[in-house]
């Protein structure tokens, strides 16, 4: 009896803590599972996350934050999620989505990172004899990441995030805020210089999705759509007059997308459409060949 006992007892004695210890290791090694809803987040958190994050988005390429429903994969991997990142907007997915993703697992902490931005106005304008409805009117536009001044304010937030729920690393994750920061900051002198003196500070796009954008750089965005709609004829020959008007030759859409609207305007005008991505993945990338496509309108 005592022969087999003693070996068991030390087994134990020696296995045990030994596994606890494996187990809170293992815990230290699992990465941070973040969630964001758009593309253009994730180089934001995986830049200052870096090794210790895993970066999950909702609206897959191609796919809109207007329009997308979460899938029933998505809502049992968030269970696992520590930490949401919202755009924070307005966007409709979160309005929509955020109090089931909350009910879901309340062990998650849900970041804002519109914290500290302004939102600016959609800047629908109606034409003359045109009503328009009083959402479209008062509308704020939700498109905040296209704007490095917004994009250094979100990038602040995810840190902020971070540090709440991995506090261990704060000085990592400084670091790499402030290597990203850097990054932002070149690009965004980079972008000013593309356009200092360009020949059309005009130009014009389907959806709207470049309004902070067109607000740093002084450019002017006008929409063809209104109010997440195609125009109406009345709307549309008035967008064509417009075109003429600020000899705009260029017509941009949105990849993948194709609208009946746009085509008659390019037709009517002897232009081009031209794709402009809003939710690209490689987002200071992105910036830059938006700059050089209006500059070479
Ligand atoms: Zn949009």
């Amino acid at each position: 009896m005592n022969k087999l006992i003693i070996p068991i007892i030390l087994c134990i004695l020696v296995l045990t803590p030994l596994c606890i210890g494996q187990g809170s290791d293992a815990n230290k090694n699992d990465k941070i599972i973040v969630y964001a809803t758009i593309q253009s987040q994730k180089e934001m958190i995986e830049a200052v996350g870096g090794d210790k994050v895993t970066v999950n988005i909702i609206v897959p390429p191609g796919d809109s934050p207007h329009t997308r429903d979460l899938t029933p994969s998505q809502l049992t991997d968030l269970a696992k999620a520590r930490i949401y990142v919202m755009v924070g907007s307005g966007v409709e997915f979160e309005v929509k989505s955020i109090d089931k993703i909350r009910d879901l697992n309340k062990n998650m902490i849900v970041i804002d990172s519109s914290k500290g931005i302004e939102l600016i106005s959609i800047g629908f304008h109606a034409h003359e004899g045109e009503e328009l409805h009083s959402e479209e009117e008062d509308g704020k536009d939700p498109h905040i990441w296209n704007s490095i001044k917004n994009g250094k304010t979100m990038v602040q937030n995810i840190y902020d995030g971070l540090i709440l729920v991995d506090p261990d690393n704060k000085e990592y994750y400084l670091k790499n805020r402030d290597e990203y920061i850097m990054k932002l900051d070149e690009a965004d002198q980079y972008i000013a210089n593309e356009l200092t003196d360009i020949p059309n500070r005009s130009f014009m796009i389907f959806h709207p999705s470049w309004g902070y954008f067109a607000r740093d750089y002084n450019l002017t965005q006008i929409a063809i759509e209104v109010g997440g709609k195609e125009p109406t004829l009345q709307s549309l020959s008035h967008t064509i007059e417009e075109a003429k008007e600020e000899n705009i030759k260029t017509v941009f859409v949105s990849p993948g997308f194709s609208s009946k609207a746009a085509e008659i305007i390019t037709k009517e005008i002897g232009g081009k459409t031209e794709v402009l991505d809003p939710l690209a993945e490689n987002y200071i990338e992105n910036l830059k060949i938006t700059a050089n496509k209006i500059k070479n309108q």
